[in-house]
């Protein structure tokens, strides 16, 4: 099968996207001065022979912290095992993961911000000492027993280091920031990933694609997969610049990237709170999106933009993002 076949086939296997997922440093596009230092403290650690340091990535999602989670094992030539703070109700929960580690393990924990304080507190000793504190039975029969544990690496994701506390944040050896990417950047994580898809792009092609995806790879690579369907809705052999703008077109996106959220979340701003400020929970409830997806996900790129601000009494619409609208202050 040539290329071309492949590329008319809707059948692509989606487990290609897994493949698109770097695994070694190497293959991690961008973020240098990050990717330079965490070279340095993983071979430090294999060389000595010791488990690396723990690590806190921050950044909104979508920007490559589970990635390099993997990545950092991968490297360090250790399991990868991970869980979500979401999914640790119990000091059991986190008990019986730590238990199983093997020495040198690499245990990534995505949202780490969202840990009842209970489990956090066992981690505390776990982070620092490697030993596990925890009280068996309840009431005055409960005792407490200190389990030895392996020596691990922590990686812990976030996209709000606010919510914190300062006793975890402090056991992080290793503080990695993830921001945005340039659109060049993304320009070369679109024309990998079309490559391991087996789906020719222009250069022109890849960089219209870059600058709408928000300066985030995942959403450049579901932008991508989306072209890659409209290519072979028009028999186009390959993605070009006019294959972009159909896709882009299609799904409602504008040239900055902002899709019809993005603009009904301003749009409210603007006509029902005068531009702001507004508080975070009236916008949810005129939105009906939960809180922490606005946070999250619609704000950090729309504040990049410099489009909207958030101040102590809630958040603006500054005068470009009006004019991105096409609206008079
Ligand atoms: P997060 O954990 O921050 O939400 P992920 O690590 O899941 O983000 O990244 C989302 C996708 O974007 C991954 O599947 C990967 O294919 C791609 N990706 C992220 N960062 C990069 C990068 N620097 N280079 C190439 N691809 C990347």
């Amino acid at each position: 099968m040539n290329t071309n076949d492949r590329f008319f086939d809707p059948n692509i296997p989606d487990e290609m996207a897994a493949s698109i997922r770097p695994k070694v440093l190497s293959d991690f596009i961008g973020h240098d001065s990050l990717k330079q230092n965490l070279s340095v403290f993983v071979s430090g650690a294999r060389s000595r022979g010791e488990a690396m340091d723990h690590v806190l990535l921050y950044g909104p999602p979508g920007l490559g912290k589970t990635t390099l989670a993997h990545i950092v094992a991968n490297e360090l030539g250790t399991n990868f095992r991970a869980t979500s703070a979401p999914m640790l109700t119990k000091q059991g929960d986190l008990a019986a993961i730590l238990t199983a580690l093997e020495p040198m393990d690499v245990l990534f924990i995505d949202e780490i911000h969202r840990l009842p304080t209970a489990i956090e507190e066992v981690l505390y000793s776990a982070m620092e000492d490697f030993k596990l504190d925890i009280m068996l039975g309840e009431g005055p029969a409960a005792k407490s027993v200190r389990i030895d544990l392996p020596p691990f690496t922590l990686v812990g994701a976030t996209t709000r280091t606010g919510l914190l506390s300062n006793p975890l944040r402090d056991r992080f050896g290793i503080d990695l920031r993830l921001s945005f990417y340039s659109p060049e950047d993304l320009a070369k994580i679109i024309i990998r990933s079309a490559t391991i898809l087996g789906t020719p792009i222009s250069a022109d092609g890849a960089l219209m694609l870059a600058r709408s995806a928000r300066g985030t790879p995942r959403i450049a690579n579901r932008l991508l997969k989306r072209a890659r369907d409209f290519a072979t809705a028009l028999k186009c052999p390959q993605i070009t610049a006019d294959t972009i703008k159909t896709t882009l077109v299609q799904l409602h996106i504008d040239e900055c990237g902002l899709d019809e959220i993005d603009r009904e979340y301003m749009s409210t701003i603007i006509r029902h709170y005068a531009g702001g400020p507004v508080g975070i929970e009236n916008l949810a409830a005129a939105l009906s999106e939960p809180s922490d997806t606005i946070e999250d996900v619609i704000e950090p790129y729309l504040m990049q933009l410099g489009f909207v601000q958030r101040t102590p009494r809630g958040r603006i619409i500054t005068d470009a993002g009006y004019k991105h609208l096409g609206l008079e202050k």
